[in-house]
């Protein structure tokens, strides 16, 4: 398999016009970022561009538009805050303005690098897709991948290939349906699972308990007894944190009554989870324990946080909210990895490759200067 080109193979970037493509999908409240954290993990992309004298543009997507213009996705306030940040260089209009984007539009692609001598593609997040501005571009001119997805790759292909064991994931969230094909990938290659959130209901229900009303998804039950009785160490939660048929917080064992239903792993699970990752050399974390938005059901995604902070483990967390729920315990910078990308990282965990990454191998620089 072809390389994939890093900044140092687009030779001198003096004087070039280099589009780069990024995520700046940011959460928006009306106008307000309310996390800038894709803005700030482009910056050491740009800057390398920046300071070896090339004329950078970068080009996003933000939120859903549709391929039509709507001002409630203008790329206005993400360039006020890159303005502040990275003065000096230009942000293109919301790429799903155009219905070419999503469609993967080759004249939608070739208007797009239209002035441009180079194509850099740091949009981790983005690089599951293929639309117009991830794999266009590195058809024509010759690319780069950026620094941010350089380590994206470095870190999620490393789990899958030599990860210091023993491995452990931990999977929470909401669904189990959502993550299937991440999970039966990782059961290849980690030492034990490790699991929460809601979908651990789906499991107790493979294993004949009662659930009470807490969700689950019936047309899974098969598939997670299955896993169950793959071979594989599956930690799951052996006390429950939720309310009673009245509404009413309470503590459960694994076997919940009628009405009552589960948010979170109980105390005891959460003791047992961070053991795991304390004891473990490389922890993957995908999805949160419980339904943490609720401070009341926060406990077990904060403790597993902790010992994900704590533990001499490589850690690396996947996920959106599994993010956001680092962030908001104030841990993100207190493990190796957060990866910037939801669904681009269970997709290139589970697959080993992505859209955006055979596009960038295909570029006309690929194999310039290079035997393998
Ligand atoms: P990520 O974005 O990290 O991949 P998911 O999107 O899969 O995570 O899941 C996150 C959602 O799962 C959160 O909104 C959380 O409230 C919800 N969740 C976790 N546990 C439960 C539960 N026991 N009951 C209901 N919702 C839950
Ligand atoms: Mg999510």
């Amino acid at each position: 398999m072809a390389r994939i080109p890093v900044l140092d193979d687009l030779g001198d970037v003096n004087g070039k016009r280099v589009l780069l493509r990024t995520d700046f999908n940011v959460p928006l409240d009306g106008t307000t970022i309310t996390d800038d954290f894709r803005i700030r993990a482009a910056l050491p992309t740009i800057e390398w561009l920046d300071s070896r004298g090339a004329d950078v543009a970068c080009a996003s997507h933000l939120g859903r538009p549709k391929g039509k213009p709507n001002p409630e996705f203008s790329m206005g306030p993400v360039r006020a805050r890159l303005a502040e940040l990275a003065p000096g260089v230009e942000l293109l209009e919301n790429l799903r303005f155009d219905p070419g984007e999503e469609a993967n539009d080759p004249d939608f692609a070739a208007r797009l690098i239209e002035g441009f001598d180079l194509y850099v593609n740091d949009a981790f997040g983005a690089s599951h897709r293929a639309h117009a501005s991830i794999v266009g571009p590195p058809k024509v001119l010759p690319s780069a991948m950026g620094l941010l997805l350089q380590r994206e790759v470095e870190v999620l292909l490393g789990l899958r290939t030599n990860p210091k064991r023993p491995f452990v994931a931990v999977l929470g969230g909401a669904k189990i349906s959502d993550k299937l094909g991440v999970v039966e990938a990782l059961l290849d290659v980690v030492d034990a699972l490790v699991i929460g959130g809601a979908m651990c209901f789906t499991f107790f229900a493979a294993q004949g308990k009662s659930i009470g009303d807490s969700l689950f998804e019936p047309d899974q039950v098969d598939t997670c007894a299955r896993l169950l009785e793959s071979g594989k160490t599956i930690h799951l939660p052996d006390d429950i944190v939720g309310v009673d048929a009245d509404g009413v917080f309470a503590t459960f064992g694994t076997r919940l009554p009628e009405g009552a239903k589960g948010y979170d792993i109980g105390p005891g699970s959460a003791a047992a989870f961070s053991d795991v990752i304390m004891e473990s050399r490389t922890v993957f974390w995908n999805g949160p324990m419980g339904m943490f938005e609720d401070e009341r059901f926060a406990a077990g995604t904060r403790t597993v946080a902790q010992a994900m902070a704590d533990t001499k483990a490589f850690t690396v967390v996947g996920g959106g909210d599994s993010a956001a729920a680092l962030a908001q315990f104030g841990l993100d910078d207190d493990v190796d990895h957060v990866s910037t990308g939801g669904g681009a990282s269970l997709e290139l965990l589970e697959l080993g490759d992505l859209p955006g990454l055979e596009a960038l191998r295909g570029a006309p620089n690929a194999n310039a200067g290079d035997a393998s």
